[in-house]
């Protein structure tokens, strides 16, 4: 035991992870220590083409040279003492989120056209600069727009209502728009230091799917996006736990048109989009300016619904 154990650094050095297997697990976009880490070592074995025994090995390798490895109840009940929760702007709707959308989680908002995912998006950004006793968390937003649906004026709008300063406001969000779902991925795989230089404490992915579902066209192409999805989760996971973000999502529906009762719609993205959305709430049109959410297959919180609103001033409670 006298011999130090040489440090991992790259993915190379990995027990079991050969020139030919780093060389699979680049080319499919697993290429740091820190991807490895949080992977399942069924991906690994499948994406490298090794057993799933060494890529278990691998895995564990990886976390081992990242310091990740085990720790006791107390120092996860001890970490998960710092989740912040930001507020909707309806006292309806943090109620039935357990109090507000909380940071170490992804908290995906679904629905059809319209049915407010943007709008609350837009108010989180707001909402999150907000002091700590006024249901914020006094940081920065992160605004990944998909669909080029970002409006500044909508967000000063919300922000005056809530007698801010709107340049501020504005300040402190960065947006970033994806072009293509590779360009999404890259964005948030560059966040770590914007996070740690701008104090972000929510990240948002308007929308999650849109690029994917209009790119990967194809049932052949199914398993390859479904690939990457699971990857880009995961990341978007990573960060939620290491930097103490929250992350909002919002997903599209999809017409199911073999479900006979009940509402005929089910988001986009699957299963691995259903396992790593630790919130999943669906958001559907009621009359005028309301809207009813609906919380969906989550671990922690009550299945339930609830009326918010979505006027001039934001997102509210109906009267
Ligand atoms: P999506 O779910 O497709 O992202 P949005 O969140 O963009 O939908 O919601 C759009 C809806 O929000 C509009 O149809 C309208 O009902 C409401 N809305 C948007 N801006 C305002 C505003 N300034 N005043 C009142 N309602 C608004
Ligand atoms: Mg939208």
């Amino acid at each position: 035991m006298s011999e130090k154990k040489k440090k991992i650094t790259t993915i190379d050095e990995l027990p079991g992870v050969g020139e030919t297997t780093a060389a699979k697990l680049r080319d499919a976009g697993y290429d740091t220590l820190d991807i490895i880490a949080v992977s399942l070592p069924a991906e690994i074995a499948e994406v490298a083409g090794i057993g799933e025994g060494t890529a278990a090995k691998a895995v564990i390798a990886a976390r081992d040279a990242l310091e990740m490895g085990y720790e006791t109840a107390d120092t996860v009940l001890e970490r998960r003492k710092n989740i912040g929760k930001i507020t909707t702007g309806s006292k309806e709707l943090d109620t039935l989120l357990g109090g507000g959308i909380e940071t170490m989680n992804i908290t995906e908002g679904f629905g059809r056209f319209g049915s407010g995912k943007s709008q609350l998006a837009f108010q989180l950004c707001v909402n999150v600069q907000l002091p700590k006793d006024k249901g914020g968390l006094e940081g920065g937003a992160l605004f990944i727009d998909t669909e080029s649906t970002f409006r500044p004026e909508r967000v000063s709008q919300m922000a005056k209502t809530l007698g801010l300063d709107e340049g501020t406001v504005l300040k402190n969000i960065t947006i970033a728009r994806a072009h293509t779902s590779d360009h999404q991925v890259l964005l948030v795989e560059k966040a770590t230091e914007l996070i740690k230089e701008k104090n972000i404490k929510l990240l948002i992915i308007d929308s999650l799917m849109a690029g994917f579902r209009s790119e990967y066209v194809g049932r052949g192409q199914l398993a390859e996006r479904q690939q990457k999805i699971n990857k880009h989760m995961h990341e978007l996971q990573k960060l939620a736990e290491m930097y103490n973000v929250a992350i909002y999502v919002t997903n599209q529906v999809m017409d199911r048109p073999d479900m006979m009762f009940g509402d005929p719609t089910a988001p986009v993205g699957g299963n691995v989009v259903a396992h790593a959305s630790g919130v999943r709430m669906y958001l559907r049109r009621s009359k005028e300016n309301r809207r009813i959410a609906k919380i969906v297959d989550s671990p922690h919180l009550a299945e339930g619904e609830c009326v918010f609103t979505v006027t001039e001033n934001g997102i509210g409670d109906a009267e």
